[in-house]
């Protein structure tokens, strides 16, 4: 089932959310409904807070090479209780979306690495160890868990250019 994802402006999205106990068949079913709804929308992650759910579950879209033929493919995947256990020193800015702004692409700084450590669906502790772009995805994912979005993270010139803009678009309407 495609899930409403909610706006940017939504309080909810501010909220922390609750750690998973027990993955009942409802967690599972809202989980594989992440999935569907995040590739629906061609996103490469979704939390569940985004789908109003103030729980501990991410789902994203991996990015895997294959050696074969050295073709890129998505594999997405569902995270329970993610958390980051390591994070590398370096940092890269890159270009970032999210589901609840469409159009809005901001620089953002993330490590350039980290270690996640979860549950996978069936309860089982896993380990993904990601650079680049994956890790990327993982670090904005776990924290809409923790009630941030990637606004938080800019810049202040890039916060009064986007202000700004805001500005002038009221002043024009
Ligand atoms: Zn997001």
């Amino acid at each position: 089932m495609i899930l409403d994802i909610l706006n940017y402006k939504n309080p909810i999205l501010r909220k922390k959310s609750e750690k998973i106990k027990e993955i009942t068949p409802e967690i599972r079913r809202l989980a594989l409904d992440m999935v569907e709804t995040m590739i629906k929308n061609k996103g490469l992650g979704l939390a569940a807070p985004q789908v109003n759910q103030l729980k501990q579950i991410i789902a994203v879209s991996l990015i895997k090479n294959r050696s074969s033929d050295e073709r890129v493919v998505l594999e997405p995947k569902i995270l329970i209780n993610p958390r980051i256990v390591e994070k590398s020193r370096e940092a890269e800015i890159e270009e970032e979306g999210c589901l609840c702004a469409p159009g809005v692409f901001l620089k953002i700084k993330r490590a350039s690495a980290v270690e996640i450590s979860a549950l996978d669906i069936n309860g089982r502790e896993v380990k993904i160890k990601a650079e680049g772009l994956p890790a990327r995805i993982l670090q904005h994912e776990i924290d809409h868990l923790n009630g941030i979005l990637f606004f938080d993270k800019i810049y202040f010139w890039q916060k009064l250019k986007y202000f700004l803009n805001f500005r002038k678009q009221k002043f024009l309407r």
